[in-house]
């Protein structure tokens, strides 16, 4: 099942396709943090067939190092698909 999780901070929804809910794309992982993002969300949507708006959306929310909040940098608590404690942004802290 794709699942779905809302940004309270943005006010928008994602929904992932199952391959990235169950893996982590290293590579688009690796390039977002080296403000690489137009060739991060190339690799979404050739590998993981993810639509323009949302590998936009995804590259937007990994987080800017492990452990920071892509929205305010502040520290997060959780690895993975979590929230920021601090500004309740969705993150992809992978
Ligand atoms: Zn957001
Ligand atoms: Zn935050």
């Amino acid at each position: 099942m794709a699942e779905t999780y809302f940004c309270h901070h943005c006010q928008q929804s994602i929904t992932l396709p199952d391959a990235l809910d169950n893996s982590i794309p290293d590579e688009t992982v690796r390039l977002s943090r080296i403000n690489r993002n137009i060739d991060a969300m190339f690799t979404l949507q050739v590998k993981f067939g993810v639509g323009l708006g949302d590998a936009k959306f995804i590259t937007q929310h990994i987080s800017k190092s492990k452990g920071r909040c892509a929205n305010c940098g502040k520290n997060l608590l959780e690895d993975g698909i979590t929230y920021c404690p601090h500004c309740s942004g969705l993150n992809f802290n992978w």
